[in-house]
């Protein structure tokens, strides 16, 4: 399938798995570990004094390239132009002015990575696996999805001429759908779950020999993720707060979370990795399950309207797990009500508008405080990691209706709008 040579990455020093912890050459074709299959995901291991030549704190503060490029020293591409691609990442990191109040912080910082081309954090790693796809010579990417990751996947690739195969499970949004569709996606609705989907995709894509953009799999996605930290940490003059809280689905974003602040702490530009706060749904937590201690995961029903997070069987357990762990983390569930209840209090407080898994964080730092796992003086960044407008069904459902009134100012008075 591949028509180049690969080109030798001199900042990256190889693979280790994630699960026998065996060192590999790197190889962009290699996913994961031929000794452990398809569960051995697999680390990319840098030269840090290699990075070190091409960034610093100082060349960032010069640098004026406004997206997740502005750190490819950091990725494990390739140098290239990299302006043409769709413009993804540097998203705002605003200061809350009203909900770190309502929920009782001291200082809250809110990354909107609902923002981003395709309205979520997932177009950090699809941005990089559409430059590795073009890197190796593939001229089809694919991947499977709960909607989000194959959304980007389309945008993304359109953007840069590839051609794009989405397998989506039957239940996925009809925003989600729909952009994917719009994005000239070839698009197959699995009847199944989740697990189902991503089976038919795996199957597929082996027989096929199209670039596999399963977060699960591929280890470049976590690595596209990571950079939604680097910039946290430059957005905070590199002092990042205490706490970092996002919603945790198949792990992959949670894990390259962890990776971007360990990046950034071995390069010595921040002098400690925040303390991650993993947050599911009560309706499905395999994650919180499982607990701190890295309990192995149990097979968990799917049930819970943040689809983006209601994955039962979740990918990358390790890089989830060890991000928690090492971090000095926590994981929390909360019901979906609560979930509900943050996408308006957010929308509300601050004027940013999260699907559901976009403000699953934000619903955990109300649970973590009650539970005394945040203290109220501590510091916090929460990232709201897709935007309500996907998913308008459960956005009603949040906020109520309007009310109705005849077009004259008694009708308006008698509606109880002004009370
Ligand atoms: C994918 C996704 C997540 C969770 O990321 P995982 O890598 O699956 O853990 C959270 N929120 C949104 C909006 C997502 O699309
Ligand atoms: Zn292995």
């Amino acid at each position: 399938m591949t028509n180049k040579q690969q080109a030798v990455l001199p900042h990256v020093r190889g693979y280790k798995c994630t699960l026998c912890h065996q060192e590999f050459p790197y190889d962009a074709e290699m996913l994961t570990c031929p000794d452990c299959g398809e569960k051995g995901i697999l680390d990319i291991l840098y030269d840090y004094d290699e990075i070190r030549k091409n960034v610093s704190r100082e060349s960032l503060a010069q640098d004026h390239t406004n997206s997740m490029w502005r750190y490819k020293a950091f990725l494990p591409l390739q140098d290239r132009d990299f302006s043409p691609f769709l413009r993804v990442g540097w998203t705002p990191l605003y200061e809350s002015l009203r909900l770190g109040d309502e929920l009782g912080l001291k200082k809250l910082y809110i990354k909107d990575d609902g923002l981003n081309p395709t309205a979520s954090l997932k177009d950090r790693a699809s941005a990089v696996a559409v430059a590795k796809a073009i890197e190796l010579g593939y001229d089809t990417i694919s991947c499977s999805s709960t909607g989000n990751a194959a959304s980007s996947c389309a945008g993304n690739a359109a953007r840069m001429g590839l051609k794009s195969v989405i397998f989506v499970p039957e239940r996925a949004p009809e925003g989600k759908l729909a952009q994917m569709l719009i994005f000239g996606a070839r698009v197959v609705s699995v009847i199944g779950n989740y697990k189902d989907t991503f089976d038919l995709s795996k199957m597929a894509i082996e027989k096929y020999g199209w670039f596999n953009r399963n977060a699960g799999i591929n280890p470049v996605m976590t690595e596209g993720k990571k950079t939604v930290s680097l910039e946290i940490a430059e957005q905070l003059n590199w002092q990042p707060t205490d706490w970092v809280v996002l919603s945790v689905g198949d792990g992959c974003t949670v894990g390259g979370v962890y990776l971007g602040f360990y990046d950034l702490f071995q390069m010595g530009m921040i002098d400690r990795i925040p303390k991650i706060l993993g947050v599911q749904s009560t309706g499905c937590s395999p994650f919180v399950d499982a607990g701190c201690e890295c309990k192995p995961l149990v097979v968990t029903e799917e049930n819970t309207l943040a689809d983006s997070i209601s994955v039962g069987v979740p990918r990358n357990v390790v890089k989830a797990q060890r991000a928690v762990a090492e971090s000095g983390g926590q994981w929390v569930a909360v019901p979906d009500e609560e979930i509900l209840a943050a996408m308006s209090l957010l929308g509300r407080t601050e004027g940013i508008y999260g699907e559901p898994a976009g403000v699953t964080g934000t619903a955990g730092i109300k649970a973590a405080l009650a539970q005394g796992i945040i203290k109220p003086d501590e510091t916090v960044t929460v990232i709201v990691t897709g935007n309500g407008l996907k998913d308008t069904k459960n956005a009603l459902a949040a906020a109520g209706s309007s009310v109705k009134s005849k077009p004259n100012l008694e009708a308006l008075e008698a509606s109880g709008i002004l009370d």
